[in-house]
């Protein structure tokens, strides 16, 4: 008899679900996760905390942001119990119906996933944010739409945020501790409401962020689901009645090797962690007929950010949720490209790595390019206060391959079919901030060296309709590898264009949904 039903491989969007709904089914689950638990005891603050995760030598640093470095694409993800919804910046939105017209299998449609982006809201308690507590940015990021004519394009967004309606910037101290209203969720985790801080990528000091841990996750626990942090998977093995799970403890300095089995093994590592254990499984002659899509069709979802300075405005960057509004442009009407504008936030801490950064040496020249264009951000904090973090996504190519380089993770990425749609972001971005009174800075990583950085990695392991098309069917089931599932950002086969999140977990409840049909049966 293995030694669960059912072992999921990490805890963020799909992670969290899967082990959700199958525990609540009766499974035995058991989640790893190679990342540690945090609270709001161990947030990562000062510059010497555990800030990053380092996939070649996790036992030295195995913190909050794993960091990777590729060619022409560095990619930012969470690492712990909750992965990336400990880092995100709480945007929960649904993709448009129009995304899963053409890429997804049939059995995917914008009425398939209707229910479970309902039921993803409803367990994330989300809300935009209350209309006498709109920040700055929001107002801003409304007047850009209107005097580009797109004011019925602006909307503000739903974020996993607790507030309070009685929070007010007028409130003696408002940004204070004391303004948070202390409750217990509907998980029994005790939470508190939203003072605005702005630290929501790298923890809220008050709790009020609506993370995984605190919801589908705690649901998991109380149903029997078994947790185990800082375990990293290294590759799955078929053996008869399941799957043997290679597992790496994170133990004091040294990394304890383990062996488990179960009847079926879910793969919820994220885009390049899920696909990095397939690569490696077939490497080792684990997994032979796993589909040769594996690794294609990797996106940066067309994530970009442009700096701009409003030098007549009190932008504050440093206050309110990260993200609150967006320019919905994803028909085409600019440039006839797919495009999400948001306004940005970022933590106060932000700033101080940012001239840490820049003070130390570096041999690197794409270090040196980055360096270069965020200096003009550094002036003093009184300059930082009127810069404008424009943000977006774009429907890119989604042309990327995923690959193993010897042991080690590599991708591919070859920007000439998305660069128009990146230019075209940049140059929408120009325009907003232009049409404010803004100067934009267009990153120099990007017109000199066309770098780009994403938090929304997408595909790898692409849902299909057989193997000759896709690494999944639209159950997450990997095609020739019975029991063997993926159910996370690598399996979404295209650009979403926007915050992908609420998709990946919407998938993930319709993956768990015929899962525990399927073993019913
Ligand atoms: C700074 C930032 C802000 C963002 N803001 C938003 C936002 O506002 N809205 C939105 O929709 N999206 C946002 N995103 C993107 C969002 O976080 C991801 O799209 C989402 O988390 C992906 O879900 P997932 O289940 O595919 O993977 P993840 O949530 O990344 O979960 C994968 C988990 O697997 C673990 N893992 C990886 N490899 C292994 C291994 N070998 N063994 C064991 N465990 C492993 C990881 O530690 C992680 O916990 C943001 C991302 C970042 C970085
Ligand atoms: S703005 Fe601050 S208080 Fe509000 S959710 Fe984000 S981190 Fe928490």
């Amino acid at each position: 008899m293995p030694d669960f039903d059912v072992i999921v491989v990490g805890s963020g969007f799909g992670g969290a679900v899967l082990s959700c709904r199958l525990a609540a089914a009766g499974q035995r689950v058991l989640v790893l996760e190679r990342g540690r638990r945090w609270h709001t005891g161990n947030f990562p603050r000062a510059p010497d905390d555990p800030w990053l995760w380092d996939v070649r030598n996790p036992v030295a640093r195995h913190g909050w942001f794993d960091f990777r470095v590729f060619p022409n694409m560095s990619v930012v993800q969470g690492a712990g119990v909750g992965g990336g919804s400990l880092v995100y910046a709480n945007i929960t939105v649904d993709a448009k119906p129009d995304t899963f017209e053409r890429g997804f299998p049939p059995e995917i449609r914008f009425g398939t996933l209707a229910p479970h982006y309902a039921e993803v809201g409803r367990m994330l308690g989300v809300r935009p944010v209350p209309a006498e507590q709109i920040p700055p940015r929001t107002r801003l990021l409304r007047e850009a739409a209107q005097n580009a004519g797109y004011g019925h394009r602006f909307r503000q967004l739903d974020l996993a945020v607790s507030f309070s309606e009685h929070w007010r910037d007028d409130l003696p101290d408002a940004y204070s501790a004391a303004q948070s209203r202390p409750h217990v969720n509907e998980f029994g985790v005790q939470q508190g409401t939203c003072v605005h801080l702005g630290n929501c990528d790298i923890g809220c000091d008050v709790n009020a962020r609506n993370t995984l841990d605190l919801n589908y996750l705690a649901a998991a626990q109380r149903d029997g689901a078994e947790i185990r942090p800082l375990h990293v998977v290294r590759r799955v093995h078929p053996v008869a009645g399941g799957y043997e799970v290679y597992v790496d403890e994170i133990a004091g300095a040294a990394l304890r090797p383990h062996v488990l089995t179960a009847a079926i093994v879910a793969l919820s590592a994220g885009s390049l962690g899920s696909t990095e254990i397939l690569l490696r499984s077939r490497a080792y002659g684990s997994l032979p007929n796993v589909s040769d899509r594996l690794g294609r069709g990797w996106s940066s979802n067309g994530d970009f950010l442009t700096p701009a300075f409003h030098f007549f405005r009190d932008v504050r960057p440093t206050r309110g949720p990260t993200i609150t509004a967006a320019i919905d442009l994803l028909d085409g009407e600019f440039q006839g490209k797919g495009i999400f504008v948001e306004d940005g936030g970022l933590p106060d801490v932000g700033r101080a790595f940012l001239e840490r950064f820049v003070n130390q040496p570096h041999d690197d020249p794409r270090a040196m390019e980055v360096i270069a264009s965020i200096l003009p951000l550094l002036g003093n904090a009184n300059v930082f206060r009127n810069v404008m973090p424009w943000f977006a996504q774009a429907r890119d190519a989604a042309d990327g391959q995923l690959r193993l380089d010897g042991q080690h993770l590599a991708l591919d990425w070859d920007v000439t079919a998305s660069q128009p749609t990146i230019d075209a972001v940049a140059s929408l971005h120009r325009r907003l901030a232009f049409l404010t009174q803004g100067v934009p800075l267009t990153p120099v990583t990007w017109t000199a060296g066309h770098d780009l950085v994403t938090p929304h990695p997408l595909g790898g392991c692409n849902m299909g309709t057989s193997a000759q098309d896709g690494v999944v069917n639209h159950k997450g089931a990997v095609f020739n590898c019975p029991g063997l599932y993926v159910a996370d950002g690598a399996i979404v086969p295209k650009a979403l264009g926007l915050n992908p999140s609420k998709t990946i977990a919407a998938l993930a409840e319709h993956i768990a949904a015929e899962m525990v049909a399927d073993l019913g049966r």
